[in-house]
């Protein structure tokens, strides 16, 4: 019986993020960069920085979305390396590979529809993989995090960009009350759906935080692992190597 409620859980979870995306992913650029004012961009280009990709190498920037690091990886790894972008959502996967193509980036990026969970990748063929305020969304955390380690090199490494916890408290306090309150208005006024908005505030509240994250990469086989809290651990970057 218990499997059973378990297994209904899991679809609600699943159609109700497939929901959310398919319902966001027109606006998904604007709304970021209303929502966080503009920061994720930096976020993101410390995820880049921090990634230690070179010309020729093959990242899988997974969740990836609409493609705001895929645009950057394919810059890095030049015309001898390969950019793969995957995300379960065929609506996020579309808004990412029209965005890319007008911006003329083509010939190293290759759009993949797949859930993290069980990636459809060879052992050991990519050299990073990013997952950018993805991981919340996945049902089976830790199921992504060893199906990640099996597509990984030896010597690759995970950076996973996610929101976290803020660490002092009256941070945490204004943090939950925008998420909760201005959030969903937001997505009212910009999208007219403020459940997807008020679900996106939910799943960061339930997400893992940046021990218990680090913990979990471990014991997916991530060997030295660390984090970098970025704007007072509203967000944090995890990295991890396989060896
Ligand atoms: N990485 C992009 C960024 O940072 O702008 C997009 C992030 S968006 C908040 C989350 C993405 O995760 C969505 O495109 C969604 O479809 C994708 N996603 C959710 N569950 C997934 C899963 N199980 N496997 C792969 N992608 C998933």
């Amino acid at each position: 019986i218990d499997f059973g409620f378990q297994q209904v859980k899991r679809q609600e979870k699943e159609s109700m993020v497939a929901n959310v995306f398919h319902s966001v992913a027109a606006k998904y650029d604007l709304m970021n960069d209303v929502m966080s004012m503009g920061i994720h961009r930096i976020w993101k280009r410390f995820t880049i920085d921090c990634s230690g990709v070179r010309a020729g190498q093959k990242v899988l920037d997974l969740a990836g979305g609409t493609g705001d690091l895929t645009a950057k990886f394919s810059r890095l790894v030049g015309e001898s390396g390969e950019v793969v972008l995957a995300d379960i959502n065929n609506s996020m996967l579309k808004v990412g590979r029209d965005k890319l193509r007008d911006k003329g980036i083509v010939g190293n990026v290759s759009y993949v529809q797949a859930n993290a969970e069980a990636l459809p990748f060879p052992d050991d063929h990519f050299d990073c993989i990013t997952i950018a305020f993805g991981l919340r969304n996945v049902t089976d955390k830790d199921a992504a995090l060893r199906s990640m380690f099996r597509v990984l090199k030896p010597g690759g490494r995970l950076l996973v960009l996610e929101f976290s916890k803020p660490v002092v408290a009256p941070l945490s306090k204004v943090y939950d009350a925008y998420s909760f309150h201005v959030l969903p208005k937001m997505g009212q006024l910009i999208v007219n759906d403020p459940d997807s908005y008020r679900y996106l505030a939910e799943s960061i509240r339930m997400h893992p935080d940046q021990e218990t994250l680090k913990g979990m990469m471990e014991q997916a086989g991530f060997e030295q692992t660390s984090y970098h809290n970025l704007t007072g651990g509203i967000v944090a970057l995890h990295r991890g190597f396989k060896f």
